[in-house]
């Protein structure tokens, strides 16, 4: 076999070894980024029912503030019911203290019906984070795996096209655009065998002058059925 297509031969054993490294990498990085996507949707839930409570713990806040000035209101009000001297006034302040403690009383359930939300939120964002860091202990071993796996596909990525640069460099430049165009138009194989006159490429019959002139030329020959560039193995003569 020629110097050319031994090489040629080599090369594409790489290339397809390295096409199926990275697209077995190309898998993991996705697995990674779902992984991600994942957490990342839970850890928003999350927040945003951390954010609910605290813009509910807010209102919560301001309406403790008025129930002290409305009870600040009662106190005041009672207060001044031992020194008034008309029924009139009597019955005025009277009516006062009782809108005061309606006002109390609105504020009080105001305040209760937003501690049952603000407790319900708390389950929801206590659930959501239970969930969130069984998740993160569950897919833990998979990301370093993953981690991992995506290093040494890196390193053999790396030595395989430093390999394949050597390749190349012993190529001619023509036979190897007549080679990258082959093998991007048939799915990775661009040199086959040719045996008992049959092109293993496409599984049709070779002219016999063409598959005899195999084991004489230097020249590099081609399938005319698929245009694959065919090697004889000497090795199975
Ligand atoms: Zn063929």
């Amino acid at each position: 076999m020629q110097e050319t297509l031994k090489i040629l031969k080599e090369l594409q054993a790489l290339d397809q070894e390295l096409n199926e490294k990275r697209y077995g990498r190309q898998k993991l990085a996705g697995e990674q980024a779902e992984i991600h996507s994942e957490l990342t949707r839970i850890q928003a839930m999350v927040d945003q029912l951390k954010a609910n409570v605290a813009e509910l713990d807010a209102q919560r806040r301001d309406l403790s503030q008025d129930l002290i000035i409305e009870e600040g209101n009662v106190t005041k009000a009672e207060g001044r019911l031992p020194t008034i001297k008309t029924q009139r006034e009597y019955v005025a302040v009277l009516k006062e203290v009782d809108t005061a403690k309606k006002m109390n009383k609105d504020i009080q359930d105001k305040i209760a019906a937003l501690d049952l939300q603000i407790a319900n939120l708390n389950n929801d964002r206590q659930e959501k984070e239970d969930e969130l860091a069984q998740i993160k202990v569950e897919v833990k071993e998979r990301q370093n795996e993953i981690a991992a796996a995506l290093d040494t596909t890196d390193k053999i990525l790396g030595e395989g096209d430093g390999r394949r640069d050597d390749f190349l460099a012993r190529i001619p430049a023509s036979v190897r655009r007549r080679y990258e165009i082959l093998r991007d138009k048939r799915a990775g194989v661009a040199v086959v065998e040719a045996r008992q006159e049959t092109c293993y490429g496409c599984n049709m019959n070779l002219p016999p002058q063409l598959f005899n002139r195999l084991y004489t030329t230097d020249e590099i020959l081609t399938c005319p059925h698929c245009n694959r560039m065919l090697y004889i193995d000497m090795t199975q003569l």
